[in-house]
């Protein structure tokens, strides 16, 4: 007998004869002598749908009453669910973030869980009871709704397994795990039977959209045993999906390379003919910073003539505010020739482990994509990862391109049939 945690994405809970079948397989799985904590998302589009209706009555509506409203979709889905468990004759019982008490500080749209209450769950699992709770939510100490942001449920799934030191953590989803790419720009994706942590954080965090990277990180912090598995199986022959591992086993160093992640998520702004002096980057980002937008790459030329050109990347939602900060900051904090902002960009990433032991696959990246002539407006790495910046128009070629190079349709760590 195992405690397990499973949660349902959107698309798993889309419809009721949907949530009927995810009721069929958690049932499935109570009946084989597990403990069970089930964790829902909306039905999908309907956190959407919900912050959309707020947007209809206001350009900037209050966060704490937009948590309210977003928080509504994951409450309608547990009630659902336990209908149908019950329909089935299991004994289950639906909890709001609230009611289970996830604590999260009070940053509304975004809040961190800072602590889970287990005694309830506890107690409903010791008598039998299958315990569903909503994802993406939370409370806070002085009792407001607040939610995780967008892709929450994930991370709410990841830190009830570590609350509950559950034996597993499965995320089940419309794919049947982790991808080498994603299989609608790259048919021949190979699902990954195993990636290490690091590998899924980076991927997670240079675009992969398969776990909230908050979840991969709790995940590392607790280190939850993490599995992601397609809802739509037959619950007799499944695929045992991705597991996320903590250790480089002897297979894995096969592994080179073992995905490719891209986003379209991101502007770059480069500030042209700045002085090249001290204090430069902090006159350029200190404003962008006290603005609260996030930036990721950053690349400085060495100056000719004592001056020089800064470019960075950010979030594409944000760069409108972050080009009018520059524009005002301009005369004040630093003197520019230029400012110039692209939001047509992509970012590609080569993520593997494998990295680390092995030389010159920078270097096959980049004739890769020279033999197309895409054309790198950005470079950066970490000790596994190269990442790149191109026009976006090139993304897709660029994923299928730099997948066949690197052999990942073939692989040394697929389905070990
Ligand atoms: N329903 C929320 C969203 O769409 C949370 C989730 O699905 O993970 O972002
Ligand atoms: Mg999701």
């Amino acid at each position: 007998m195992a405690l397990i945690v499973q949660k349902y994405g959107g698309t798993s809970v889309g419809s009721t004869e949907r949530i009927r079948n995810v009721a069929k397989r958690v049932a499935r799985f109570h009946r084989e002598g597990h403990q069970l904590v089930v964790v829902v998302s909306a039905m999908s589009g309907e956190t959407n749908r919900l912050l959309g209706l707020a947007r209809e009555l206001s350009s900037s509506p209050d966060p704490r009453e937009l948590d309210v409203v977003a928080a509504a979709g994951e409450q309608v889905t547990i009630g659902l669910l336990a209908i149908a468990l019950h329909d089935l004759g299991v004994k289950s019982r639906s909890y709001t973030g609230a009611q289970v008490r996830i604590l999260t500080d009070s940053a509304f749209t975004k809040a961190r869980i800072l602590e889970i209450d287990d005694q309830r769950m506890r107690k409903d699992l010791a008598e039998g009871t299958i315990v569903i709770v909503a994802g993406f939510q939370g409370v806070d100490r002085h009792g407001n709704i607040t939610t995780l942001g967008r892709g929450g449920s994930d991370t709410s799934g990841v830190a009830l397994a570590a609350a509950l030191k559950a034996d597993e953590c499965q995320i089940y989803t419309d794919v049947d795990g982790v991808y080498t790419a994603d299989p609608r720009i790259v048919p021949e994706a190979r699902r990954l039977d195993k990636i290490t942590f690091e590998e899924m954080l980076e991927l997670a965090s240079q675009g992969s959209k398969v776990l909230q990277i908050r979840s991969v990180e709790f995940a590392g912090k607790y280190m939850v045993r993490l599995r992601v598995l397609s809802s739509f199986e037959d619950v007799d022959s499944q695929s045992p999906g991705t597991l996320i591992t903590y250790e480089e086993d002897d297979d894995m160093e096969q592994a080179i390379i073992s995905g490719i992640a891209f986003n379209r998520d991101e502007a770059k702004i480069s500030v042209m003919g700045v002085e090249d002096k001290p204090g430069i980057a902090y006159a350029i980002l200190g404003p962008i910073a006290a603005a609260n937008v996030d930036v990721d790459m950053i690349v400085q030329n060495i100056g000719a003539s004592g001056h020089t050109d800064f470019s960075f990347t950010v979030n594409r939602s944000e760069y409108r505010k972050a080009m009018a900060v520059l524009e005002s900051q301009r005369g004040k904090s630093f003197e520019a020739r230029d400012i110039i902002g692209d939001d047509h960009i992509a970012k590609v990433s080569v993520v593997g482990i494998g990295m680390r032991s092995h030389v010159g696959l920078a270097s096959k990246m980049f004739k890769t994509l020279a033999d197309e002539r895409i054309n790198l407006q950005m470079i950066s790495t970490s000790e596994i990862k190269i990442a790149v910046v191109i026009d976006e128009k090139y993304v897709e070629l660029a994923v299928r391109v730099l997948h066949k190079a690197f052999e990942l349709d073939k692989g040394s760590h697929g389905p070990s049939a």
